[in-house]
């Protein structure tokens, strides 16, 4: 046996999320908009956390849940199948465990608590313009002044970072030798004197998601700093190998083939079914088979025993495929009407009422291209297969 077959969890939380997920935050969510507000993300992040599943990666002492890979898995495939909001993956997901494995007694005392009631939100500032795949080129530089980090420079593509209270960031603190050198884990507030946060405006129509950082001149004591001075490379390290769970986006892929089919189920084409048009289901079949092929190889590499290594890569690169080739379905299926949502709000004014999921079809089409771009674009997933799997 390989798939995940606790079945009983699988009820409790899908009854959880039943009766405790207030529908205004599902809706919102199931629109896929990119900018939950911030309120709605520390709402149900309270809601969890009176349960007991806000932070459930962390050990059980610090609120952890003592759940098996099996039941993480499962959670995070009824969460998206819900329409719930997923957990805040900044805080809880990377610096806590990081904290939790190189901070200090007094970092772990400050930081975690404040993570745990959602009373501060986290952005990670690693990539900056010219430091993206080749992260250990980055340059924006934090000068050691005794009892302070003197920050000048930028932070790019920064997720979050226009609603975050706190910036966990990679600096650099030395140029000589080797570039993996000379890096340090700073913790940064985000509204000290000097951070100016820039948005950068994405091609999918909708709100602010990603962030050009600037920094001039910004002090931050020297307690903020994790881990050794010059030692960041380390924890960035540590922090980026955290991501086991998700990368292959299966459960938010089977949550849209969902929509498509039950969209594709009302819609006609000439006097068939949309569902029933041979080429439509041609596409449509060969998706599905691919996704179910991502999620059985998913389970074997979580659950067969073997550690999984660079196998991983091929998750993340089939599975995000498979979901831009569901998500393009879908655009297809809504025709038209997927242009409502981009264009501009007078124009759309003259164009008949689309169906109900032309404003997600379009923005998840355009927007989930990120998927085969962060986390390690798709084309390093296949540098790393290429080296470590296949010995080319
Ligand atoms: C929506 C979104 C949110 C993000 N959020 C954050 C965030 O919160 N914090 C953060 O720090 N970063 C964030 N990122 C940045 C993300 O990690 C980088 O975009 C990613 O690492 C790629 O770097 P780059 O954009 O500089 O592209 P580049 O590294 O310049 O790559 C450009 C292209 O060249 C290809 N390429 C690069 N090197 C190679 C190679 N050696 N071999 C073959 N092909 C190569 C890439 O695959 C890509 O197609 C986010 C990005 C996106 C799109």
């Amino acid at each position: 046996m390989i798939a995940p077959t606790n079945e009983a969890f699988r009820q409790e939380v899908r009854e959880f999320m039943r009766s405790n997920l207030p529908d205004d935050i599902r809706a919102k969510v199931a629109e896929e908009r990119m900018d939950l507000p911030k309120e709605d993300q520390r709402r149900w992040h309270r809601i969890l956390d009176k349960q007991g599943w806000a932070v459930p990666s962390w050990p059980k002492e610090l609120g952890g849940s003592g759940w098996t890979d099996e039941q993480f898995y499962i959670f995070e495939r009824e969460l998206s199948l819900a329409d719930a909001p997923r957990n805040t993956v900044y805080g809880v997901g990377m610096l806590a465990p990081t904290i939790i494995e190189y901070g200090t007694d007094q970092q772990k005392a400050e930081i975690l608590p404040r993570i745990k009631n959602a009373d501060d939100f986290w952005c990670q500032g690693f990539s900056e313009p010219g430091a993206g795949s080749d992260l250990a080129a980055l340059k924006c530089k934090a000068e050691n002044k005794g009892d302070h980090y003197l920050i000048n420079g930028s932070k790019m593509w920064t997720s979050e970072a226009h609603i975050a209270d706190r910036m966990f960031g990679l600096f650099r603190t030395d140029s000589l030798g080797k570039k993996q050198h000379g890096i340090t884990f700073i913790l940064v507030d985000m509204n000290a004197p000097g951070v100016e946060v820039s948005p950068i405006k994405t091609f999918d129509g909708g709100g602010t998601e990603i962030n050009q950082v600037f920094f001039t001149d910004v002090k931050v004591p020297i307690e903020n700093r994790v881990g050794e001075e010059h030692q960041g490379w380390g924890l960035a390290k540590y922090l980026l190998s955290l991501e086991r769970f998700g990368t292959a986006e299966v459960s938010r892929s089977m949550r849209t083939l969902q929509r498509l089919k039950a969209f594709a189920s009302n819609q006609t084409r000439g006097n068939l079914r949309l569902i029933d048009d041979p080429d439509f289901k041609q596409r449509l079949t060969r998706a599905e088979l691919t996704l179910r092929a991502v999620e059985l190889t998913e389970y074997r590499l979580l659950f067969g025993g073997e550690p999984a290594g660079a196998e991983a890569s091929l998750l993340k690169l089939k599975g995000t495929e498979v979901q831009n080739d569901i998500l393009e379905l879908l655009h297809d299926a809504v025709g038209v009407h997927a242009l409502i949502d981009m264009g501009d709000p007078e124009e759309a004014g003259e164009l008949p009422a689309g169906p109900e999921e032309a404003g997600y079809a379009a923005r998840a089409h355009f927007n989930f291209r990120k998927t085969m771009i962060y986390a390690g674009s798709n084309e390093i997933q296949k540098t790393i297969m290429a080296k470590a799997v296949l010995g080319l």
